[in-house]
């Protein structure tokens, strides 16, 4: 491992070890993540990808299907019409 990893836990979305440098702090669940790749800003607060899908109230597109997904590229959620 690399020496300069500093250890903050496990991402609660990928459950791969999170270094300082990497690290977001969910301001919903409170679990730690890979910042920019399991989660990033929702509404002005850090957020994990878990709790952003989970509280989706983005704009969502037509993608054929009858599927829709969301808008917002940190979201990414599809559900049925
Ligand atoms: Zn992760
Ligand atoms: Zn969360
Ligand atoms: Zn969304």
């Amino acid at each position: 491992m690399d020496e300069d990893f500093e250890y903050c836990g496990e991402c609660t979305v990928c459950n791969e070890p999170v270094d300082l440098s990497d690290m977001g702090n969910c301001s919903e669940c409170g679990s730690v993540f890979h910042w920019g790749d399991c989660g990033t800003w929702n509404n002005g607060q850090h957020m994990c990808q878990n709790c952003i899908q989970d509280k989706c109230d983005h704009d969502w597109e037509d993608i054929g299907n009858g599927k829709k997904q969301c808008t917002y590229e940190e979201c990414q959620k599809i559900k049925d019409e």
